[in-house]
């Protein structure tokens, strides 16, 4: 938006006085009474918007510390004036006459948002929740009508139906007449004379209800599912908003998520990993069966396709990889502990030595993971 000391072409210093002379000659030049062009009224929209904010104190100290003070900010009820105003002055050039309706009753309903929890297995397959959602319902006894049943509204007295009064106002540049939502009906155009008990006129009411959500799989920490109506009632029986949940995925004791596949470590005896053996792990979604080659290594990973996590959009699962971690054993007896001996004379394996650096065993799974 334009700056509006610059729209005003006044100094940021500029007095009350300046600015309102600066206001005035503008008025006059862009008044579309004289200056009947689009471009013209949109100038004199800007002028008269920065003219509303620099001329109240308050608001001109805001501006300045930054408060961009933007049309439809709800705290310029000085402008409204002045968009008032502007709407009169082109009230009678066309466009006007729709501001002038009254306003409807019914309005959309608030948004809910509601929270859910899931486990890593809900989240591979996809989950279903029957939550409970405290918001606004249609009122059963008049329907979202507002009215006791039987009775009706009635054309407002004060403003006839149109839902507006006019009120002559002083301004700057003259008196002018501007139309003004009628206080008496709250600009609606009529009034309720019998308001519904159930509901005290507003169409609604507070209720506990269950909503039943079919989470699909493949969600994830942060996301927000969004059902389209579910959310609250509007007043006076206006569409409802939407319903919102945000999931959180708990932390499993084993299993981690990396896109669509899961992580694990296995945990492999160092005979296992001599000699080589077959095992059945415990997927998320049911056993597996697993073979261990003889001499499998510390760091390999073993890649089950096809058992990860079915993705938001898409029905390829991911895999399910698990990196093999050797357990060394540290308490052996004197019978083992022979054998061991033993072994080791017969293979007569190198000595310790150094070799290329690898940052520690977790990292290197790691980097195996991420090569794949
Ligand atoms: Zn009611």
């Amino acid at each position: 938006m334009a700056d509006h000391y610059e729209v005003l072409g006044v100094s940021r210093d500029a007095s009350q006085d300046d600015i309102k002379k600066a206001y005035r000659r503008l008025a006059r030049q862009l008044h579309p009474d004289v200056n009947p062009g689009d471009d013209a009224a949109e100038r004199f929209k800007l002028v008269t918007h920065a003219y509303d904010v620099l001329s109240d104190a308050e608001q001109r100290r805001r501006y300045d510390m930054g408060d961009s003070g933007g049309f439809g900010g709800g705290g310029a009820a000085g402008f409204g004036g002045f968009g008032d105003i502007f709407d009169t002055f082109f009230g009678g050039g066309g466009g006007g006459g729709a501001r002038t309706r009254p306003r409807s009753r019914a309005e959309r309903g608030q948004d809910a948002l509601v929270r859910v929890t899931l486990d890593l297995g809900e989240v591979v397959f996809g989950a279903h929740r029957d939550l409970e959602v405290d918001t606004a319902v249609i009122c059963e006894t008049c329907e979202g009508g507002c009215c006791q049943p039987g009775t009706s509204p009635v054309t407002c007295d004060i403003c006839h139906g149109s839902g507006h009064v006019q009120r002559t106002v002083r301004s700057l540049i003259g008196n002018v007449v501007t139309n003004q939502p009628c206080a008496t009906c709250q600009g609606h155009g009529t009034t309720i004379p019998y308001p519904c008990a159930t509901c005290q006129g507003q169409g609604r009411v507070r209720a506990r209800r269950t909503v039943s959500v079919d989470i699909p799989a493949g969600v994830e920490t942060g996301l927000r599912l969004q059902l389209p109506g579910s959310g609250e009632v509007g007043p006076a029986g206006g569409p409802n908003g939407d319903l919102y949940l945000e999931v959180t995925v708990e932390p499993h004791d084993i299993f981690s998520r990396d896109g669509d596949d899961l992580l694990a470590t296995l945990d492999v005896s160092m005979t296992d990993a001599i000699l080589g053996t077959t095992t059945t792990i415990d997927a998320l979604d049911g056993p597996v069966d697993l073979e261990l080659r003889a001499g499998v290594q510390a760091g390999d990973v073993l890649t089950i396709k096809g058992r990860g996590i079915t993705p938001l959009r898409g029905h390829q699962r991911g895999d399910l990889r698990v990196g093999v971690h050797v357990v060394t054993p540290t308490r052996l007896d004197h019978k083992e502990r022979a054998l061991i001996e033993e072994f080791a004379k017969k293979t007569k394996a190198p000595a310790p030595h150094l070799a290329e650096f690898q940052q520690g065993l977790f990292a290197k799974l790691r980097d195996r993971f991420r090569n794949g």
